[in-house]
């Protein structure tokens, strides 16, 4: 813990849900919930309106529906979620080179390495409400809740405390007071399993654990566990800011906005991503031993998948090959909307390789179309753009029939118009193919 608060936590306030308000004039201030959208999806994130009806994250679908049945129900858009928190972290780091992204919507920032004259409480407030005030900038209007202390653990603590749009510094030596009152699950790695066992000692609340000696705690959860428990119960926490390091890793990603089921075409895809990997990590004169494939299922569950070679490889069919294999034992009957693959665990050279030569380079790349909206799928919130009407979103669908509403973050709040599903003239609407470094 430090002497001051100097590490800034920042997150942005019902982050998905936020975005879709943004880019859709028309559900500003009401109920909105993003996540999968079928039969068996799981809420992402709710809006505030949406949580005033007690709908949650990670509470199935169903269950939000029945609770607030006029919510807007909406699948995510990646592509805009990822661009809105680029933009959040490069404002981040105007303010300190020390910035650590937990999330798309979460970062810590080390302000003892940014420019400042002093550490001040006063000082860091003035720093968070600037934050604040560029983050909603940037973003187009998103508001961000902060949180400043004198360790990650009570920073992140403090974030939460005054949400949705709040500031809250909790003053070097104001730790423990803040916590003792707090239940135990506010400590980091205390979760249902850890908490049950403290409960059963008769351990509720922080003050609690404060109270229960070291060695009492180390025969309860162990050596690790316990230690660890004695020294956040004191608010004790010296775990460092850490910047991302540079690219740790080469990926490619895609989302597709219906979901894709044939094996042959998510297989084309994984190969033919494999390839611009390969050709990105040659670009860099760079090779990795670990092959991950990362993929995102029509209920928003996220799988990486992940095999580490005996040497580095820069080598297109077998990143190919590798990625394609950790695509089998996955079950992908339901759909599949994101895939990636990517190499990590880098080297600046490229070792003989092992596993063949150029020339027997397998099949070259495939042919590889994927199913354009119009056959299949329009998901409600996706973007579209019509021939004449321009850009708007999938309001809903069926019958054969999708309706759109033609808006965007730009205009207000737009008319709604509903076409037959072949419409020649209406098309789903991304930006092109995601390339990410790290
Ligand atoms: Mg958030």
């Amino acid at each position: 813990m430090r002497q001051v608060a100097s590490v800034l936590h920042l997150d942005l306030d019902a982050f998905f849900a936020a975005v879709e308000q943004r880019d859709k004039p028309s559900l500003r201030g009401k109920p909105v919930v993003v996540g999968g959208v079928g039969g068996r999806g799981v809420v992402s994130t709710a809006s505030y309106e949406a949580r005033t009806y007690g709908v949650r994250s990670a509470m199935s679908t169903r269950e939000a529906r029945s609770r607030c049945p006029h919510a807007a129900f909406l699948t995510g858009r990646f592509h805009a979620y990822h661009a809105t928190s680029r933009a959040v972290m490069a404002a981040l780091r105007e303010v300190s080179p020390l910035v650590e992204p937990l999330s798309l919507d979460e970062a810590f920032v080390d302000l003892a390495a940014a420019d400042l004259p002093d550490l001040e409480v006063e000082t860091v407030r003035a720093v968070g409400e600037r934050l604040r005030a560029r983050v909603h900038e940037v973003t187009g209007g998103l508001t961000a809740s902060v949180g400043i202390g004198t360790s990650k653990f009570i920073a992140k603590v403090a974030s939460d405390l005054d949400k949705p749009d709040g500031l809250v510094v909790v003053p070097p030596g104001g730790e423990q007071q803040l916590l003792r009152p707090m239940h135990v699950t506010i400590i980091p790695g205390v979760g249902p399993a850890t908490a049950e066992r403290l409960r059963r000692a008769g351990i509720h609340t922080v003050a609690d654990l404060e109270s229960v000696t070291l060695d009492e705690l180390v025969r309860l959860l162990g050596r690790a566990h316990g230690g660890g428990l004695h020294a956040l119960a004191r608010a004790r926490d010296d775990r460092a800011v850490e910047p991302e390091r540079e690219t740790k890793s080469v990926s490619v990603e895609g989302t597709y906005d219906t979901d894709l089921t044939d094996p042959r075409l998510l297989a084309g895809l994984l190969t033919r991503q494999a390839g611009q990997v390969a050709e990105r990590l040659r670009k860099h004169g760079l090779s990795g031993r670990t092959v991950t494939i990362k993929v995102r299922l029509h209920d928003f569950t996220t799988l990486n998948r992940s095999a580490t070679l005996g040497s580095p490889t820069d080598h297109a069919p077998t990143i190919g090959r590798v990625a394609r294999t950790l695509l089998a034992e996955l079950d992908t009957s339901d759909g599949v909307r994101l895939l990636g693959v990517g190499v990590s665990g880098l080297a600046d050279w490229v070792q003989e390789d092992l596993f063949g030569t150029e020339e027997d380079d397998e099949d070259p790349e495939p042919e590889v179309e994927v199913p354009s909206s119009r056959r299949s799928a329009w998901a409600p919130g996706m973007d579209v753009v019509h021939a004449d009407l321009g850009r708007g979103w999938v309001w809903g669908s069926g019958r054969g029939v999708v309706t759109v509403r033609f808006e965007t973050a730009e205009t207000p709040a737009g008319p709604v118009r509903s076409f037959d599903v072949t419409d020649p003239d209406l098309a789903a609407w991304l930006p092109d193919e995601e390339v990410n470094d790290g």
